[in-house]
């Protein structure tokens, strides 16, 4: 991999000892991604060469249960732009991309998958209108042929219901994979929120930002760990972090009942006044009943929901916890096996 390094890029590696500041930045969250990794590297090391700018590649390895950090281990000591963050445990994908956050050094990060459904080659197109001024250049996929029906559907009602609910806006079809300037990722690094729905922090940052359209691949190997409850979940989470209207609708809500309620209660009265009392209300009175009970238990669960939130962030705790690092200042010796 070496042979391909030019004098320019080879003169400008920052190595663990004196880490030099560099221009770009590629952040890849991995989780279980063992049979990838070569092919990965193989695909973006030449584009990134190609490009005739310092970079360097912050791989956060997120509890994996395969060999992927023991590969990404044996890249990064092979070549010293290669740096690695490897997690206690799997903390998801949204605190991996916040973690390469944390730690990127360039004026410029690229976040992207490590599954290759991202095309490296993209980058250019990023850096091209980076340097012509943008803050932001996000990737849209156009067509979503990768994906099922079902999560064509979901995400479809998600973008929807988050538009109507949200004070942010999501462009449609844009996923992580963007390049970010140094300004904006400070301001990220300066959220100090624990739920990190980064679509929607990425958004609500603001700054000058652009799409390009892309065609998103299929997984060079194994399996999307996203299933549909998954999505659900995280959907649920962006909802809830970027919008009060789940929270306040059950008052309007309660408005309209109660006023629909008063004018019956008259209705009632005046009939009962005009008639003598022979209006039969076992039925209307059942409805009522049930009806209220289970809006006032969605109401309860809601509320549950952002409480759960506030006790999250009032606890204060890291949001990840590292295990090792490979080229990062104050490393731990990552190869006690002798392996
Ligand atoms: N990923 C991660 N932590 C997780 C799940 C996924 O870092 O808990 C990474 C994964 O390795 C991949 C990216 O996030 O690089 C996207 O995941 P995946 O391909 O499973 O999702 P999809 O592309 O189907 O949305
Ligand atoms: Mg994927």
């Amino acid at each position: 991999m070496n042979v391909l390094l030019t004098a320019d890029v080879a003169s400008s590696r920052p190595t663990a000892a004196h880490p030099e500041p560099c221009v770009l930045t590629v952040v890849l969250p991995f989780h279980n991604e063992q049979a990838g990794v070569a092919a990965l590297f193989a695909r973006l090391m030449p584009v990134l060469e190609g490009l005739g700018l310092s970079f360097e590649v912050l791989c956060v390895e997120d509890g994996s249960r395969d060999a992927t950090f023991e590969k990404l281990r044996d890249v990064a000591l092979a070549d010293p732009r290669i740096r690695v963050l490897r997690f206690a445990r799997n903390f998801g994908k949204e605190v991996a991309l916040t973690a390469g956050l944390n730690h990127a050094r360039g004026e410029a990060v690229v976040l992207m998958d490590s599954d290759l459904q991202h095309p490296p080659e993209l980058i250019a197109d990023f850096v091209r209108l980076w340097r012509e001024g943008w803050q932001m250049v996000y990737a849209q996929r156009r067509r979503r042929d990768t994906d099922s029906a079902a999560r064509k559907m979901a995400s479809g009602a998600f973008y929807w219901l988050f538009r109507l609910v949200s004070e942010v806006t999501i462009p449609e079809g844009a996923g992580d994979f963007r390049l970010l300037d140094r300004k904006v990722v400070d301001a990220l690094n300066a959220m100090p929120e624990r739920s990190r729905f980064m679509k929607g922090l990425m958004s609500w940052v603001g700054f000058r930002q652009t799409g390009i359209d892309y065609d998103v691949e299929q997984r060079f190997a194994g399996r999307s760990t996203f299933n549909l409850w998954k999505l659900f979940l995280f959907a649920m989470d962006g909802l809830v972090s970027f919008s009060n209207v789940p929270l306040r609708m059950w008052s309007w809500f309660g408005f309209g009942i109660s006023a629909i309620s008063g004018l019956y209660g008259l209705f009632v009265l005046l009939w009962a006044l005009l008639h003598g009392r022979d209006l039969p209300g076992y039925t209307s009175l059942f409805t009522a009943v049930v009806f209220l009970g289970g809006l006032q238990l969605v109401t309860l669960g809601i509320i549950g929901e952002y409480l759960g939130r506030v006790h999250t962030e009032v606890k204060r705790r890291p949001l990840y916890l590292l295990s090792d690092t490979v080229g990062l200042d104050g490393d731990t010796p990552v190869d006690r096996s002798g392996a």
